[in-house]
């Protein structure tokens, strides 16, 4: 797996070797989103991840972490990344014209 360039802070002491697949062995290999039709996705897992990004002021503890698969680990991460973009403040661009100005 490739590093992510986006993580602000290194991954807390003994993520690999201990946090990674306690919560693996607690989430049962399955994927914890919760999904449109009630339950959770449930395919195999190998991915975990921080509920609320750290960024967010989530914590680094067992509560915060869940098992994602690949694909929805790869979701939530590209929403993320959106997300902090849209959060920057607009960079010097011409206000839109009101629409209702238009003809
Ligand atoms: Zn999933």
């Amino acid at each position: 797996m490739s590093s992510q360039g986006r993580r602000s802070a290194p991954l807390p002491k003994g993520w690999a070797s201990r946090t990674r697949p306690r919560i693996l062995r607690r989430d049962k290999h399955a994927c914890q989103w919760p999904v449109i039709t009630g339950g959770i996705c449930g395919e195999p897992a190998n991915q975990v991840d921080h509920k609320i990004p750290t960024h967010l002021g989530g914590q680094d503890c067992d509560a915060n972490y869940w098992a994602l698969c690949q694909w929805h680990h790869d979701q939530k991460t590209g929403r993320e990344a959106s997300a902090v973009a849209h959060a920057k403040p607009p960079r010097s661009r011409p206000a839109e014209a009101h629409p209702g100005l238009l003809p």
